[in-house]
């Protein structure tokens, strides 16, 4: 009989770790809380316009081709990655603008127009970037990190070895610092830790391996919009025989001497001996499994990445001076950052994302109109926060900032929906309303960042953004496969690929 595993959570991790669990045979049933699928990968749509409500831009697209071709299909079956040239246009207070893009040649000469010194250190950089992901793609983003005996492999020693030169001593600021000296084109690398929701200040120079993964390996789109990526993982789930129960909430992980029992839903008991929990690490450790407060306290005191406060604008107007991707830089990146990790208050002059997809995909905004997804880097949850002020005031101030370059939108707006860390923590359980899991704020986030495999109870697993290998879309994908080969490892079934064919079954709805 096939061995049964249980995950809880369909957001992106949940949905990976489902697929190559029924790839190595096991009958897989997930437990969604919500009526959607894709956690914080999600859409929203009113008024003839329509919405991602999360993540905007795809990088390591590879590790959705492996996905699929690990099931014996051809990703560009299900889905388009159209590359985002410019993929970001950024903009500073002083007028200055600069399109940023994968052509090596055309980014120096934008960085020139700014500064033709740091233009000349442009490829050096991107070869220092460039050799921190050779040097940590395979320890960090492939190998559960917390097991020493995969860790410690003949493969991997060679590259531990080397882990003094991924410039982990520094900050990613002082990093940049060594190549570029303009403050508009250091604010522009900086701006990469919120990539995994750090402060550049703090975070470790290692992760300069981020600008490396967008500018040397290319930034993407999914035609149709991002939450195309949920459907397609779903629908591959669902031909393979996963089971995706919908409105149907883990309330309480089970286990008794150390070992996993099961789990209840809506009231239900429902036996596992195999369990991944793609509930953020943290909140389940608060909320869903009894016991153990070392290590609660132990999680509680890491520190969360950074949350957001994205509002959704249909805009009856086009705005031919903004492109797919852009940034209004604050003027001082320095105290945004104090402001959210240090003060943890909302910024007072807030660096501004807006994605339009509508340039891509006209049909997600009515003729002459566009949809803007605007997101603005916010502090973790803390009490006393009042979120219904500091969105009327940061909408203020977003607004007035689009005035100020030349953008008035004031009375262009006619559907709005915002979300808060509020809503974030309310909606997936998002540990204190982070976005992308554990901060990376200090040299040890890499190693302190919770396990794939529960140490405590077996039979438990984790994938998500708090868990390793961290927040975004590659990483939680990959996150949810290290789980599932553990797993497998741990059953003794051999993770081979794709061992079942592909066949029709229904979502339910508890
Ligand atoms: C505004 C925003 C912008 C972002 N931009 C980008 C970007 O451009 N590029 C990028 O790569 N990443 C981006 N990210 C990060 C990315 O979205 C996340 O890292 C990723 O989607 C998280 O996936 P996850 O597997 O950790 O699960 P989550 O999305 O957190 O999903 C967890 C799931 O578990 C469910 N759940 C929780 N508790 C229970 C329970 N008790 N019972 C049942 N189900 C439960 C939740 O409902 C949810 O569906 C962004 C995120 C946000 C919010």
């Amino acid at each position: 009989m096939a061995k049964q595993a249980i995950v809880v959570g369909a957001g992106l991790g949940g949905l990976s770790a489902a697929i190559h669990l029924r790839l190595s045979g096991f009958e897989v049933s997930i437990f969604e809380q919500n009526v959607r699928p894709g956690g914080k990968m999600n859409q929203f749509a009113a008024g003839g316009y329509r919405f991602d409500t999360g993540p905007s831009l795809l990088t390591l697209p590879s590790v959705i081709d492996e996905l699929f071709a690990k099931a014996g299909l051809e990703r560009n079956d299900f889905l388009e990655f159209e590359p985002v040239e410019p993929i970001c246009r950024y903009f500073w207070d002083d007028g200055q603008r600069l399109d940023a893009g994968k052509d090596v040649e055309a980014m120096k000469a934008e960085l020139a127009r700014i500064s033709p010194a740091d233009a000349e250190n442009y490829a050096d950089f991107l070869r220092y970037a460039g050799r921190i992901y050779d040097m940590t793609a395979d320890i960090f983003l492939h190998t559960p990190i917390h097991e020493v005996r995969k860790l410690l492999t003949r493969e991997n020693i060679p590259a531990f070895l080397r882990l003094l030169k991924i410039d982990p001593l520094r900050t990613m600021h002082q990093g940049i610092g060594r190549f570029f000296k303009h403050p508009h084109i250091v604010q522009l690398f900086d701006r990469y830790a919120t990539y995994n929701g750090s402060d550049p200040f703090k975070a470790p120079a290692t992760l300069n391996v981020i600008p490396y993964v967008e500018h040397g390996l290319g930034g993407y789109y999914i035609k149709g919009g991002m939450y195309r990526l949920v459907e397609a993982l779903s629908e591959l789930a669902l031909s393979l025989g996963v089971k995706l129960h919908l409105s149907a909430p883990a309330e309480k992980i089970f286990h008794q001497d150390r070992k996993l029992r099961g789990v209840v839903v809506n009231g239900d008991f429902i036996p596992a001996d195999y369990l991944v929990c793609n509930a953020d690490v943290v909140t389940a450790h608060n909320q869903l499994i009894d016991g153990f407060p070392e290590m609660r306290k132990k999680l509680n005191r890491l520190e969360p990445s950074i949350s957001g406060l994205v509002f959704l604008w249909g805009v009856k107007k086009r705005h031919e001076q903004l492109t797919h991707h852009n940034i209004l830089f604050s003027r001082d990146y320095r105290r945004e950052f104090t402001q959210i990790f240090d003060r943890r208050e909302a910024p007072d002059d807030p660096t501004v994302y807006i994605a339009i997809t509508s340039k891509c995909d006209p049909e997600h905004a009515p003729a002459g109109g566009e949809n803007w997804f605007v997101l603005l880097n916010m502090p973790y949850l803390k009490d006393g926060q009042d979120w219904a002020a500091i969105t009327a005031q940061m909408r203020e101030r977003v607004l007035a900032k689009l005035k100020q370059a030349g953008i008035d939108i004031r009375d262009q707006i006619e559907i709005e929906q915002t979300y808060t860390p509020a809503d974030f923590y309310n909606h997936y359980g998002s540990n204190r309303g982070s976005i992308y899991g554990i901060s990376s704020n200090r040299r040890s986030t890499a190693f302190r960042r919770p396990a794939n495999r529960s140490r405590l109870i077996k039979g438990l697993y984790f994938a998500g953004g708090a868990s390793h290998p961290g927040g975004g879309i590659p990483l939680v994908l990959l996150s949810g496969k290290m789980a599932a080969e553990l797993i497998a490892e741990d059953a003794g079934v051999a993770a081979k690929g794709q061992q079942i064919g592909h066949r029709v079954t229904e979502i339910t709805e508890s």
